[in-house]
């Protein structure tokens, strides 16, 4: 029996489409994260913690009514008033800005704007970005009539809130939800959680169809654009009027081997590579939250020369949890030619920051003359493919019976907590369902066990998987 349920539970896995961005931005200090927490805290569908990778709260999913948006913290951001206008860090967050769909500037209620706050409301209003002014810490009507300074800034609408206590953030969203565009709203769907027994591989999402959809990441000069050049310049470019792709002339779309692609967000990654490499990553995550956000595999370039860092972890990790499927590429491979110590000390380096994600495969390549990147297309091939595969029921059922023989759920206050039937829920990425008793007692070492156990019997390799243990619902 299938449902139609309109709040979507946490853990619900988010589909491949792109939501609005809201960036958060202002000083330090003004309550940012604050306010961020305050709002997606009560409804964010964010996906499980997994121990093991530490990642800022860059980027949440928000339902605000009806309407989806991803809110982007773009942390201490302090723009310098003092520093040249037409810095690269000045161009850096033009260039994020430039792909938000609304910015909330917040500032401190409680002390008058500072001169860089003036300066970032100059951008903002020079950026014709639609913004809000977000006066923070009003918490009570005294610091009320001190906020009247902030009208100044010239930035509205304005709204006084109080991130810490909740107070007027209501108007803030109705602000923001009227901002929001249509397209931005919840598309009922399925509910796939209510789909178990007989017969759910009839699926709404059999056999995706259309060009895969790929978002090349990295550091700057990690060679990003080398790479798009070269696979552009072999491939006969296709117009982007095929159903399902992006009509913006962001995109890259075309043919290879009788396959077809869409490079998503190209011409960002071109325009960014023109400027000087100053300022903060944080505001380059922006881009690649962006590109992640759109795509279906990720390519994340790392610079042999280089190596790898923990900003790359850091990027991949939020790939992962968006649930797109992944490949590491080594880019620059004529560097270390020859050098077989160095190539296995990047290997060995690529897997222990990679850690996190051992099913993420790394080839070898070398943008600028093309070597290699035939195998990085297998790879993605590769990847996509595990990304929207389905196994069937009966062999899951029967794996899952050879788990609770091999290694019985722990007890939860003398029982053993019962695992009663799994069914794969979804594909892209590859989610599965296990009804059982008392999900909660499955503690994540557990919850590990049983998602090795289903990489080790069917594959998935260069896609994350997910896996709900749901509490088994009473009949009546
Ligand atoms: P961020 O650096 O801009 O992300 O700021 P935080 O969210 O970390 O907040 C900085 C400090 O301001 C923390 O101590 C918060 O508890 C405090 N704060 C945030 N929002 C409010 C508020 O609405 N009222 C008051 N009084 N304090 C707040
Ligand atoms: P992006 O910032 O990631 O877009 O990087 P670019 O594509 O602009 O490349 C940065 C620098 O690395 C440029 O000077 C490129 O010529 C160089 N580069 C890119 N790919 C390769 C490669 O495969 N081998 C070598 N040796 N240099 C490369």
């Amino acid at each position: 029996m299938r449902r139609r349920r309109r709040n979507r539970v946490p853990n619900t896995p988010p589909r491949v489409g792109e939501h609005p961005i809201v960036a958060v931005l202002g000083r330090p200090n003004v309550g940012k994260s604050t306010l961020f927490n305050r709002i997606v805290g009560r409804r964010v569908s964010i996906v499980e913690d997994r121990p093991g990778v530490t990642r800022d709260r860059l980027y949440a999913d928000a339902d605000v009514g009806d309407k989806r948006c991803t809110l982007v913290d773009m942390g201490g951001f302090e723009f310098d008033p003092e520093g040249a206008v037409e810095t690269g860090i000045n161009q850096q967050c033009r260039t994020a800005l430039e792909q938000a769909a609304l910015v909330l500037f917040v500032v401190d209620g409680r002390v008058p704007p500072t001169s860089g706050d003036v300066a970032t409301a100059d951008l903002l209003r020079r950026a014709g970005r639609p913004s809000i002014l977000v006066v923070n810490k009003v918490d009570g009507a005294r610091q009320e009539n001190d906020a009247v300074d902030v009208f100044s800034l010239g930035i509205e609408p304005v709204v006084l809130v109080s991130a810490l206590h909740g107070r007027g953030v209501a108007d803030l969203e109705d602000l923001v939800y009227a901002r929001l565009p249509e397209s931005a709203k919840i598309v009922e769907e399925e509910d796939e959680e209510e789909g178990q027994g007989a017969g759910t591989d009839e699926g709404e999402e059999e056999a995706p169809s259309g060009p895969i959809k790929v978002a090349i990441i990295g550091r700057p000069n990690a060679g990003k654009s080398s790479l798009i050049n070269t696979i552009l310049g072999e491939e006969r470019l296709l117009t982007l009027d095929q159903p399902g792709t992006t009509r913006d002339a962001i995109d890259s779309a075309f043919e290879r081997r009788g396959r077809s692609y869409v490079l998503v967000d190209t011409a960002g990654i071109r325009r960014k590579s023109r400027v000087p490499l100053a300022g903060p990553e944080k505001l380059a995550v922006t881009s690649a939250v962006r590109a992640i956000e759109r795509c279906h595999v990720v390519v994340l370039l790392l610079d042999a020369g280089e190596g790898v860092a923990e900003q790359d972890a850091k990027v991949l990790g939020l790939a992962v949890d968006r649930g797109r499927a992944a490949v590491v590429a080594l880019n620059k491979w004529d560097l270390v030619k020859g050098d077989r110590e160095r190539q296995q000390k990047l290997f060995e380096a690529t897997k222990d920051v990679l850690a996190f994600a051992p099913w993420i495969s790394a080839a070898p390549i070398c943008a600028l003359n093309g070597n290699g990147v035939d195998k990085l297309f297998a790879l993605v091939d590769a990847a996509y493919d595990e990304f929207t595969k389905r196994v069937p029921t009966g062999g899951l059922n029967r794996l899952f019976e050879e788990i609770i023989d091999h290694h019985p759920p722990p007890m939860r206050k003398g029982r053993p907590v019962r695992l009663y039937y799994a069914t794969q829920a979804s594909v892209r990425p590859p989610t599965f369902v296990v009804q059982c008793s008392y999900p909660e007692s499955l503690h994540f070492s557990y919850r590990r066990y049983v998602q090795n156990k289903i990489r080790e019997a069917f594959g998935f390799d260069g896609t994350p998987i997910r896996i709900h243990f749901k509490q088994r619902q009473r009949k009546g």
